[in-house]
């Protein structure tokens, strides 16, 4: 009978891409999917570290895992938190059987082999040579979006971010490569194409030096078949005039950047070693919404990173007001081992107070999105449908250029679809509405 894997996964868009690659290499090994992790031979769980909630959620799961009755033969931990806490976990867990790094993922069917022939634990979390997924292998999750890797790992030194470490240094894939594989996803019936790096913006084709990641975006443009592209994330120091230029210019970009701040002060910015000012940083956004009409933007904020005093964090509520972002991911700092602010810096902000601004700040965005949202009933917005709507069976649920979700009554038919939605109303953060009347440019793809 054949093994059967079950994979679970923690944290970015990346690691989402990183488990449909260990899905593919599990195939490829031999093994079949399960339905969950009840009855899997192997469980993997593809984990993140760049959080202390993330490392938490990992552990609480293993339990689960290990619970009478739920019996899969091994637990594998791959990903960040496997890099970075390497064989700790076995003296933190008897539940796990396997840790396999970022930099040695493919070694996980090897690794499964032999702690299944031998009885033993095994780990790989070498610091060495990174040893890269093969190209083109990957099983998709996603009907309609496809993500495409075009960087490896991070040359940035930012004080809170365990991600230089765990992932190393950047490494940029062939444009070649990466053309074939979005054509690929193309091909079988996906419309949408999300490049991804840690920063993304920074790509130069080590194949092609004329192709930097404003070219790589023209390329893609061209490619046949493609609805939309999106990439995650880019760094603000990178935005270069000529990836404005192709924003501005490429129609199937999406009007949409995740642009991270992290925080509003400079003092704080300085400290965190993000090598860009809140002025820069304004001036930026400033810059892409007139070039960029109807950009929408996303961002990332840390409150209570060490030294934030309350003047800091008030520079903060006021950039988040100034931007005004269509939605924010905010969390508290919490100091990880292996991070420059670890070994330098005293997390000397209390937890208490770094959940006062947190709330703060969450208050001050949802009244800012909720004033964005309901300023879109009325008016009538490109969606590209991605599925049936978790609630409602009836309805089905998409998202604009610029990344807001609606739900609308509508036909599984049209997934993968670009369908005109006349929005009817707005919650804190989605919106909802009815299509009147599919135009010539929707189509219904063959997924
Ligand atoms: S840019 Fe900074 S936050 Fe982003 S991955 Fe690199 S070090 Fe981490």
């Amino acid at each position: 009978m054949p093994r059967r894997y079950h994979i679970e996964t923690f944290g970015c868009q990346m690691n989402v891409h990183d488990s449909e690659r260990l899905a593919a290499l599990l195939e490829a090994d031999g093994y079949e999917r399960a339905e969950g992790p009840e009855g899997a031979d192997l469980v993997v769980l593809n984990t993140c570290a760049v959080r202390e909630k993330a490392e938490e959620k990992v552990f609480s799961r293993i339990g689960e895992l290990r619970a009478p009755g739920m019996g899969p033969t091994l637990v594998a931990v791959a990903g960040c938190l496997a890099q970075q806490a390497g064989a700790g976990i076995f003296a933190r867990t008897r539940g796990v059987d396997i840790v396999v790094g970022t930099r040695a993922a493919r070694r996980l069917p090897l690794l499964a082999e032999e702690a299944r022939r031998s009885g033993r634990r095994q780990a790989d979390v070498s610091r060495g040579e990174v040893s890269p997924f093969p190209p083109r292998l990957v099983r998709r999750s996603d009907p309609v979006k496809a993500y495409v890797t075009v960087i490896e790992g991070c040359n940035e030194a930012c004080a809170f971010c365990v991600v230089p470490r765990t992932r190393g240094g950047e490494r940029m894939r062939p444009v070649g490569e990466i053309l074939a594989e979005a054509a690929d996803a193309l091909q079988s019936g996906r419309t949408e194409i999300h490049l991804l790096g840690q920063i993304v913006n920074r790509y130069r084709a080590p194949d092609d030096p004329a192709c930097d990641f404003a070219e790589l975006l023209a390329r893609v443009d061209r490619l046949p078949g493609l609805r939309r592209i999106r990439f995650a994330s880019p760094h603000p120091r990178h935005v270069s005039e000529r990836l404005i230029e192709a924003m501005s210019a490429l129609p199937r970009v999406c009007r949409h950047l995740h642009l991270p701040v992290q925080s509003g002060s400079n003092r704080v910015l300085a400290a965190m070693r993000r090598r860009h000012t809140r002025e820069d940083y304004l001036a930026l956004v400033a810059e892409l919404r007139a070039r960029v009409p109807g950009l929408h933007l996303s961002t990332d904020v840390i409150v209570g990173f060490p030294g934030e005093a309350e003047a800091d964090f008030q520079d903060t509520l006021s950039l988040v007001e100034a931007v005004g972002y269509h939605s924010i991911f905010s969390f508290k700092y919490s100091e990880r081992p292996g991070t420059l602010a670890a070994a330098g810096l005293r997390d000397d902000v209390p937890d208490a107070e770094k959940a006062r601004r947190l709330a703060t700040l969450q208050a001050r965005q949802g009244a800012i999105q909720s004033m964005l949202l309901g300023a879109a009933v009325g008016t009538t917005v490109e969606v590209l449908v991605e599925g049936t709507s978790r609630r409602r069976v009836t309805e089905m649920t998409g998202r604009t250029s610029g990344n807001t979700v609606v739900n609308f009554p509508g036909d599984p038919a049209w997934v993968g679809a670009i369908v005109p939605v006349t929005i009817e109303r707005a919650g804190p953060h989605s919106l909802w509405g009815r299509v009147e009347a599919l135009t010539a440019e929707s189509r219904t793809p063959t997924l």
